[in-house]
């Protein structure tokens, strides 16, 4: 077995949980993404400060989250991948927002980031595990021998796309596409299977 699998979270397994925030809040401020900001650090205190205004918590946020579940065909897809490939998921959400949605995803390994909460559950802060972890991570298992096939569906996995021996992009939006037109492009879940191939079991 030699080929990992990595795919993002938001946009290729589960909706994007500040969009599904902000129709449940009204807050439409929240609707922002890594497809309309690239910088991740200035969305994220973009977030938070739009979170204090309006007295939002992590208990709010995580009653949203939730109610959330996996896009249609996402989970036939993440078993099928998983019985083909090892799989991790690359993602810049925190583990306070991911576990109700890991549940429905049946606990596939997680790498994301973490938040700052207080006591009364405020978000006072996030922590990145590192800039870029998605390329550092695809970088670090070619250093253990791996080939990586990558999928995303936004400029935070661009440079994760990059590094990988193959890069795939998921139900991109069209500015995506138009600023990378080296990645293959899959718009449903049997173009993603085709694009990640044959098993590396075999
Ligand atoms: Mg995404």
């Amino acid at each position: 077995m030699s080929k990992i699998a990595c795919l993002d979270l938001e946009g290729v397994l589960v909706p994007e949980i500040w969009i599904g925030v902000a129709d449940k809040t009204g807050i439409s401020d929240l609707r922002a993404t890594t497809r309309d900001i690239c910088d991740y650090s200035e969305l994220m205190r973009m977030r938070l400060n739009v979170c204090e205004q309006n007295g939002l918590t992590l208990k709010d946020i995580n009653e949203v989250i939730s109610n959330m579940s996996p896009l249609d065909g996402a989970e036939e897809f993440l078993h099928w991948l998983r019985e083909n490939f090892q799989v991790v998921i690359l993602s810049d959400t925190f583990y306070q927002f991911a576990f109700p949605l890991m549940q429905k995803l049946d606990f596939p390994a997680l790498f994301c980031h973490n938040l700052e909460v207080d006591d009364s559950g405020r978000i006072i802060d996030f922590k990145l595990r590192m800039k870029d972890q998605k390329k550092h991570a695809v970088k670090a298992f070619h250093s253990l021998g791996f080939k990586v096939i990558a999928a995303g569906d936004s400029y935070n996995d661009t440079s994760m796309l990059s590094e990988a021996d193959k890069g795939i992009l998921f139900c991109p939006p069209q500015n995506v596409i138009d600023e990378f037109p080296q990645f293959q492009i899959t718009k449903d879940y049997d173009e993603l299977r085709a694009a990640f191939g044959s098993s590396s079991y075999h």
